[in-house]
């Protein structure tokens, strides 16, 4: 099989797998080797890998209260209107 140049489509499918380092060091290549020359698709991956590592020491910190208050009241009201109508169903745990 010929080595083929990707298109930025290709590359861009791939991005996220390639961040992930889920890629075969032959693809991965490809992948270094498109982003090196093209600068559209290295501008795109940086971003994706500085919003990752955002999003990683994000996930490390706690949420803050308020925020963790807001979901569980929203959980709640979920869980309400789900078993509304529904009261007498057998895993209800009323
Ligand atoms: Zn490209």
């Amino acid at each position: 099989m010929m080595p083929r140049e990707p298109s930025c489509e290709e590359v861009m499918a791939r991005l996220f797998d390639y961040l992930d380092q889920e890629l075969e060091a032959p693809d991965r290549a490809v992948i270094e080797h498109h982003l090196a020359r093209c600068h559209a698709c290295f501008g795109r991956a940086e971003f994706e890998r500085r919003l990752r590592a955002r999003l990683s020491e994000a996930m490390d910190t706690p949420a803050p209260p308020r925020l963790r208050r807001r979901l569980e009241r929203l959980l709640d009201e979920l869980e309400t209107a789900n078993s509304d109508g529904e009261g007498d169903s057998p895993w209800s745990p009323s």
